[in-house]
């Protein structure tokens, strides 16, 4: 793999794109309102947040739809077959939009875009789309939109470099609960990912960046903060002197942020200092999301995925003995080329034995220009099917059994709404990711109440105050 320098926005490119800003507050012309479409994971979700944060520095509010919306962009991702076809589905209907209002502009960014040769492609084959760009000049978006408005064509611009952007605009979701990237990228290339190819090599913020944010969000009334990378454990890589995941976790702990989550990580950079750091911790959710996609060691070798079965499961009694009770979850993929039913029971005899809160699991999705996909033995639709069902069935099982544990414990849930079946219930997460129900109204939303379990209600539990 060749080695790629990551490139730092300096703040002299940010000034260039403050004056970008200021060109489109003074343009008569300019669209007044704005609404962000977002597909996929976390980190494309604060990337969605950064945009909101720029539009709003360029005069516009967010638009309660994006039929009312001057300015519509869809942030894509390409993790998965149906996600691209879905993006591309929603902007085509938009289309009909541009009939009604035909200042109406149309971007498409974000992983589907940085694809090779994808933004040409797309701008072909949908002729009404105004402006395309890729992942790692998001922070252009200003100079993107501003050539778009002064010149009647489509603009595109994708750059096959790593970037770090400081300080961008950021419009926040919620006031009790906070994003914070730490690295970007990822240097792992599981055979069946996309995500090396369209988010760069792995690039860490520089430690001090991360903790005076930290810092901002926990003056600012934040309570939750939530770290996030393709592989945080290996945060550090590249920067200089001793960094490391474990250090930083140490020192936002020692911030007194209330809860401190983090996603996503790889088994296989799962240090035994990480674990001492969590088991020691004081805010640091009881709580880890570690992917472990196949349960079988020929399988998860031809993934390159770089530990065994018997590593990761190491890594999970590492976990259990450090941090008692503690939330576990997973990704899982069936029918990888070449997946036999015996090691199908391979994942489904360790989907049983580790008892996951809850798991993510996908059927197999070839993706152009990973490894996996020019592999022969593609495994059939119906095969897989069949095979993600029963996957499902047992993990609700599964599911079921694990948050028996939770009935009769004291916990702290943060409040994110209220409940979809009461008026006079509220719910948000417990200290361990699962989602709690309690009594409660409006006033508690963005609040950390305490609670103690009572029972578990379809796949949530119940709880009531102390
Ligand atoms: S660790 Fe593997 S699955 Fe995760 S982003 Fe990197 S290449 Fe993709």
């Amino acid at each position: 793999m060749a080695e790629r320098k990551p490139v730092i926005i300096t703040p002299q490119q940010l000034e260039e794109q403050r004056a970008y800003m200021n060109e489109i507050l003074n343009l008569p012309q300019r669209p007044r309102s704005y609404y962000v479409v977002t597909y996929g994971c976390q980190m494309n979700a604060h990337d969605s947040e950064i945009l909101a944060g720029m539009l709003r520095d360029m005069g516009m509010d967010e638009a309660p739809d994006r039929e009312n919306a001057d300015f519509v962009i869809f942030n894509t991702c390409c993790v998965r077959d149906n996600a691209e076809r879905r993006a591309l589905g929603n902007v085509t209907w938009l289309k009909e939009v541009r009939k009604r209002n035909p200042n109406l502009i149309i971007a498409v960014c974000g992983c589907m875009i940085q694809q090779p040769g994808m933004a040409e492609k797309i701008l072909k084959q949908y002729k009404f789309i105004d402006l395309a760009f890729g992942t790692t000049n998001l922070y252009k978006l200003p100079e993107l939109l501003c050539r778009r408005l002064n010149a009647d064509r489509a603009v595109v611009e994708v750059e096959d470099v790593d970037t770090i952007a400081e300080d961008l605009p950021v419009k926040r979701l919620r006031r009790d609960a906070a994003y914070i990237t730490i690295m970007y990228g990822c240097d792992n290339f599981c055979s069946y990912c996309i995500v090396p190819y369209v988010r760069g090599r792995e690039r860490s913020r520089e430690m001090e960046a991360i903790l005076a944010e930290a810092q901002q969000l926990k003056d600012s009334g934040v309570k939750e903060i939530m770290l996030l990378g393709q592989n945080v454990n290996s945060y550090g890589k590249g920067l200089e002197g001793n960094v490391t995941f474990a250090e930083l976790l140490r020192r936002l702990d020692a911030m007194g942020i209330p809860r401190i989550r983090f996603m996503t990580s790889h088994p296989k950079d799962l240090s035994d200092e990480l674990i001492r750091v969590m088991g020691e911790s004081k805010h640091i959710l009881p709580q880890f999301h570690l992917p472990v996609q196949a349960g079988n060691d020929e399988i998860l070798h031809q993934m390159n995925r770089r530990y065994t079965r018997e590593q990761y499961l190491n890594r999970v009694r590492a976990l259990r003995e450090a941090v008692p009770g503690i939330g576990l979850t997973t990704d899982i993929i069936v029918g990888f080329p070449g997946e036999t039913e015996e090691q199908f029971q391979d994942t489904m005899s360790l989907v049983k034995e580790v008892g996951y809160d809850s798991a993510f699991t996908f059927i197999y999705s070839p993706r152009t220009g990973t490894k996996a996909a020019a592999m022969e033995n593609q495994i059939p639709e119906d095969v897989a099917t069949d095979r993600i069902q029963r996957l499902i069935a047992l993990q609700d099982e599964c599911q079921k059994k694990a948050m028996a544990r939770f009935v009769g414990m004291e916990d702290e849930v943060l409040v994110e709404g209220l409940s979809r079946r009461s008026k006079t219930a509220v719910s948000g997460k417990g200290r361990h990711g699962v989602s709690i129900t309690l009594p409660g109204s409006e006033a508690d939303i963005g609040e950390i109440v305490r609670v103690r379990v009572t029972e578990i209600k379809n796949n949530t539990l119940m709880a009531e105050r102390t």
